[in-house]
């Protein structure tokens, strides 16, 4: 057995054979920061996540290129760009029409300092196109973090890993000025407005990934460029590299063309800046190393929207600048995500961030397992009960960890690793193969919690005490003690631990902080809840109310609290249990 997954470029179900199979190279396009993320961005990052963890897995066996088996702990070199350049709310037009992006940020900025609803920590200057795309890259990676995105991680200490595209714009003109020399691109239009674009005619391969043939393309391209702009190019499908616009909130000194007098400020196109910061970070060498090696990448991600143009767009740029027949080898697509059913609409309040759902108190572990259980190529449905449901999840798989940990230390407690488990594992690990299904996997652990826990183990009792819960976010097995434990280990609960180690290195919902609570003298704050000096005076004066049986101030200040999105729920020791009203 060894790892399939769906290629979107050949449309089918293959073996993945990566080029230096314990050093695996994956770019995955990444958020255009002009305001936060939504679930549905994030159901896409995962997805590739959840790919990079399975392929670095030692339990994942890939094929080598003469057919042998590959397995053992290896290394996803994994890129994500921060699009920071002000592109166009129409990227997708091949003329890159519409407004600047940082644009349309700077006015929803202004309006929520002026409505009070900006985030306190906003200390951003809505005039300067710059400071807005920090302050939203910031809260990327933060979010990022805390849905346990390994890219995101390691950029930590290494942020070349997640570069800006403000940061390449030499690589950009680079790669660009290449293209002019060798003739797959062209300058047009008159001095002030003009524009350097992709000549698709060059490049017959184009729309192998996505359909959209030149051919198929002639005659508007759909209506998808605008009429003025048709007139100056070779043919309506060629893209935007650069464009000439002194205006532009964003710009930087042009492109050379050669034969003519330095043009004006300008800013790239957005398709460029993937080509070349991919190549710049992933291939040996940098970019004239790529160019040298007619390099290639292993595997590329982003959202099915991406496919075409930008995609497709990627691929024409790259192999024209490599000399390669190939851009990447691997393509992964995941699907668009619903919510409750329905299509995700921000009318409707449904295109949440992950800070819409932690003010609500929910478990970031939950949100994670809720977008990564569905197959990455169906239809995800996102919704409360489904998180609800995650949560009860983890806690329960939390439990079981709890449980082993402590099996060791109890007197006269046996615990052999049951035999029917390592029949399961490999059931699931099958299908994990098998394009990264992952819904085994979870089954398999609710039976672990739910049925198989000998008597031996269930009378030591399920942990639940805090300090056990901590010990799952502070000693973590690494991937090479739990493989080796694995290995070593025939019948003991340290079998079991390591097989769960191994399964959460690629789930990354168990060993992990878990959320706390906060407690004063009269509250109990849950995990979405911040204490304040004004809850905690509302709760004084409540129950003052209530013991001089003023039950309809008692009753007032409920609502007052329920108002400020909080419910509160009497306990038994005099205290009151503060949780984000749902
Ligand atoms: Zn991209």
């Amino acid at each position: 057995m060894h790892l399939k997954v769906y290629n979107t470029l050949n449309k089918r179900l293959e073996a993945f054979v990566p080029q230096h199979p314990d050093r695996v190279s994956f770019y995955s396009c990444g958020p255009t920061v002009y305001d936060d993320a939504h679930i549905g961005n994030f159901r896409s990052f995962l997805a590739a996540d959840l790919l990079r963890r399975w392929v670095e897995s030692p339990l994942c066996a890939l094929k080598n290129k003469d057919g042998t088996t590959h397995t053992g702990h290896r290394t996803v070199l994994q890129v994500m760009n921060i699009t920071d350049v002000g592109h166009m709310t129409d990227d997708d037009n091949a003329d890159g029409a519409g407004e600047d992006k940082m644009e349309v940020a700077a006015r929803r900025i202004e309006q929520a300092k002026k409505s009070g609803t900006v985030p306190p920590d906003a200390g951003v200057d809505p005039s300067d196109p710059f400071a807005i795309a920090r302050f939203y890259e910031t809260r990327f990676k933060e979010d990022a973090i805390e849905l346990g995105l390994k890219v995101a991680i390691d950029a930590q200490a290494d942020p070349s890993l997640m570069p800006r595209a403000t940061d390449n714009i030499a690589n950009m003109k680079t790669v660009i000025e290449q293209l002019l020399a060798d003739g797959y691109a062209y300058p047009a239009g008159e001095p002030g407005a003009r524009a350097i674009y992709f000549d698709v005619q060059k490049f017959q391969p184009y729309g192998q990934l996505s359909g959209n043939t030149i051919d198929n393309l002639k005659g508007g391209a759909g209506g998808r460029t605008s009429e003025s702009n048709s007139q100056q190019k070779h043919h309506s499908a060629d893209f935007l590299l650069w464009k000439e616009d002194e205006s532009h909130k964003m710009k930087w000194a042009s492109p050379t063309v050669s034969d003519q007098e330095p043009w004006g400020m300008g800013y790239p196109g957005w398709h460029i800046e993937c080509t070349a910061m991919s190549l710049a970070r992933l291939a040996d060498g940098k970019l004239e190393g790529a160019r040298k090696n007619h390099a290639k990448i292993d595997l590329h991600s982003g959202g099915e929207d991406n496919i075409f143009p930008h995609h497709e767009c990627e691929i024409a740029q790259s192999c024209c600048f490599t000399g390669s027949d190939s851009f990447a080898n691997y393509w992964f697509h995941p699907r668009f995500l619903k919510v409750e059913g329905q299509k995700m609409s921000k009318s409707k309040g449904t295109m949440y961030t992950l800070r819409d759902l932690t003010a609500k108190g929910i478990d970031p572990a939950a949100i994670r397992l809720e977008l990564i259980k569905t197959h990455y190529r169906a239809n995800a449905d996102f919704s409360m009960q489904g998180l609800k449901e995650c949560e009860k999840r983890i806690r329960n798989w939390r439990r079981l960890a709890v449980s082993l940990i402590r099996c060791p230390q109890a007197t006269g407690t046996i615990f052999d690793y049951p035999s029917q488990w390592q029949a399961q594992l490999e059931q699931a690990l099958d299908q994990l193969h098998n394009d990264l299904n992952i819904s085994g996997m979870i089954s398999m652990l609710d039976r672990w919690y739910r049925n198989d826990l000998p008597p031996a183990i269930d009378e030591v009792g399920h942990g639940s005490d805090d300090d056990d819960l901590n010990y799952l976010s502070v000693s973590p097995m690494s991937v090479i003690e739990a493989r080796d434990q694995m290995n070593e280990t025939i019948h003991s609960p340290m079998r079991a631990l390591a097989a769960l180690h191994l399964l959460d290195n690629i789930l990354g919902v168990i060993f992990r902080p878990i959320p706390k609570s906060q407690e004063t003298t009269i509250a109990l704050y849950q995990p979405g809840v911040t204490p304040s000096p004004e809850i905690e005076s509302l709760l004084i004066a409540r129950r003052d109310a209530k013991k001089a049986k003023d039950f309809a101030a008692a009753d007032a200040i409920r609502d007052q609290l329920q108002s400020m999105g909080l419910a509160i729920m009497d306990k038994p020791a005099g205290q009151v249990e503060v949780a984000p009203l749902n």
